[in-house]
């Protein structure tokens, strides 16, 4: 398991790398995807350290719900609420998941495509 050192997520929550932040929780943190795949793509992500979607588990079982408060919070301060937006989340080698600390995409500003690839 990746370690606050090692974890390029761990260390964006720590202020060791920049990050543009858009909102944040005592818990949660959401803040701008360096690579925007639309006109809004915000990363939401636990303070805590966890791999994955699939490390989540009794101990951690609030989380999931703190952070899709966050995630309407965030669409309501980009103002694409309304509009509508994906939440996505990749797990995995399969799931295309790249970052080794939970994270979940909220996309929104524009029509998305359906199914994704
Ligand atoms: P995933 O492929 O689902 O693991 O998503 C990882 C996401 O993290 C990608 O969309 C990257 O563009 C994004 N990302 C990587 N490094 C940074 C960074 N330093 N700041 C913001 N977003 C990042
Ligand atoms: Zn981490």
């Amino acid at each position: 398991m990746a370690t606050m050192q090692d974890c390029l997520f761990c260390r964006l929550v720590a202020g060791q790398i920049p990050s543009e932040r858009v909102y944040e929780t005592e818990a949660v943190l959401a803040f701008r995807d360096i690579h925007p795949q639309a006109p809004a793509h915000v990363l939401v992500i636990p303070k805590q350290h966890l791999d994955g979607f699939a490390s989540l588990d009794e101990r951690t079982a609030e989380l999931p719900g703190q952070m899709a408060l966050v995630v309407n919070e965030v669409a309501r301060r980009l103002a694409f609420f309304d509009s509508g937006y994906r939440v996505v989340c990749n797990q995995g080698v399969d799931g295309g998941q790249t970052v080794g600390h939970l994270h979940w995409h909220v996309l929104g500003g524009r029509a998305l495509h359906w199914p994704p690839g």
